[in-house]
């Protein structure tokens, strides 16, 4: 079978798995949803939505985060984990939003990779959950994903993003992203791959392969 057919025989099942998949997290309002994007490293979407909610409560504006300290928001997103990390993170975001981007996300991944702590799958979470911009979100589960299906046999992330890009039309990798989280929720698990009832199991390289 070519990668061709391998990505079109796993687009076809997925879209069946799961129809309608999209982001897991909040998105009410575009800088919102980059911070959450920010806040979501290492840890669960649920976990990113209950903490970003109380975030939100207490600073509603990115100018009022810009504002607050560091550690005024560390005290706040330190169940997400990486707190000192994200919290330098997200106030950079909303100073460069409110001082230099006058109040507009940039529509571009390397404007936005500018900010620290914001690296490629940040930054093509940004472009396509507000945009609408083609990026592949390789996250974790997608990574790991693919690479059992056997559409990379390379796992830098960066190197999967062009592995995927060759073989999926532009007009899938948003949509490819979140099924390919999905799967890795629901069957191809980490430690356990539910092989056995996994929708994917007649063609997946892995499986077949052993
Ligand atoms: S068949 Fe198994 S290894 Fe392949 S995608 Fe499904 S759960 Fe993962």
């Amino acid at each position: 079978m070519t990668d061709q057919e391998l990505a079109d025989l796993t687009w076809n099942a997925l879209t069946a798995a799961f129809p309608d998949s999209s982001c897991s997290l909040d998105t009410d309002r575009p800088e919102r949803l980059a911070i959450r994007g920010i806040l979501s490293a290492q840890c669960t979407d649920v976990r990113v939505n209950i903490t970003s909610g109380i975030l939100f409560d207490k600073y509603p504006e990115p100018a009022m985060l810009s504002s607050a300290t560091e550690s005024q928001i560390a005290e706040i997103i330190r169940p997400c984990g990486l707190y000192k990390a994200k919290a330098k993170s997200v106030k950079a975001f909303c100073t460069k939003l409110t001082c230099e981007w006058n109040g507009k996300i940039p529509n571009d991944v390397q404007m936005l990779m500018e900010v620290p702590g914001v690296g490629r799958k940040i930054a093509n979470l940004i472009v396509g959950e507000i945009y609408r911009t083609p990026a592949i979100v390789v996250d974790t589960h997608c990574k790991r994903v693919m690479y059992r299906i056997g559409l990379t046999d390379r796992k830098e992330p960066e190197a999967v993003e062009k592995d995927l890009m060759k073989v999926f039309g532009r007009d899938k990798w948003i949509t490819l992203g979140h099924m390919a989280v999905d799967l890795g929720r629901k069957y191809c698990t980490a430690g356990h791959p539910g092989c056995d009832i996994c929708p994917l199991s007649s063609f997946c390289r892995r499986h077949i392969d052993g």
